[in-house]
């Protein structure tokens, strides 16, 4: 009754490698509870790195795959980064916000903006670290990437924050409790929207008394 929850809303969380989005994602998932938000698979061409396994945090595919599954209209956007494709499939996301789950998308800047241009009520969540030192710590930290590939990330990021604007909200992943309340906070404000169904129902218990 004190939330519109008959369908899903869709948030876009993007922000550079080694922001903490992923960290983010899922403790908000945690909290929130079972069921309440998914997240959306991506499809991509780059290989899986050690631990990652397919349908796990990607599906991993081909470049004609992938091709096939454009030209069936089956993803709701894709761009190439770094040299590999990456897509959202399409009916996973609509699916879960027919059914009243939200949906996050993981998703780099271009793709954020595409998907704001398809569904303008997307809400897109940009995670940008406190300082571009920590982020090369970060990056460094984690172990996964070559030198040459961190100096990359760290020219791109400088760039992707030029794109901040176009988001609806900035969340600097400072500390990590913190950055996670607020991005829930979010989660929770954009079901309190005034919407038709919301007041359709208040309305309706106001005249039942
Ligand atoms: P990584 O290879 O580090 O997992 O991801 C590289 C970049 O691709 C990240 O910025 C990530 O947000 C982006 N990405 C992952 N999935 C998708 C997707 O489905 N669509 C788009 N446009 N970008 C994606």
């Amino acid at each position: 009754m004190d939330e519109d929850r008959t369908k899903g809303k869709l948030f876009v969380i993007s922000g550079p490698s080694g922001a903490g989005k992923g960290t983010i994602v899922s403790r908000v998932r945690e909290d929130l509870g079972p069921n309440r938000a998914v997240l959306s698979i991506s499809m991509t061409t780059r290989g899986p790195r050690p631990g990652e396994e397919d349908g796990k945090q990607y599906f991993f595919v081909t470049k004609e795959d992938f091709c096939k599954k454009i030209q069936e209209g089956g993803l709701l956007e894709y761009a190439e980064v770094y040299g590999n494709y990456y897509g959202t499939p399409r009916s996973y996301v609509m699916e879960n916000i027919e059914n009243g789950r939200d949906v996050i998308l993981e998703i780099d800047i271009q793709g954020a903006l595409n998907v704001k241009k398809a569904f303008p009520e997307g809400i897109l969540i940009f995670v940008a670290p406190p300082s571009l030192s920590v982020l090369r710590d970060r990056l460094t930290g984690r172990n996964t990437d070559a030198e040459d590939v961190i100096r990359l990330r760290l020219s791109k990021a400088v760039s992707e924050l030029s794109h901040i604007p176009a988001y609806d909200y900035l969340i600097i992943n400072d500390v990590l409790e913190e950055a996670v309340k607020k991005t829930e906070s979010i989660f929770i404000s954009e079901h309190m929207r005034v919407s038709e169904s919301r007041m359709g129902r208040l309305m309706a218990e106001y005249e039942g008394e």
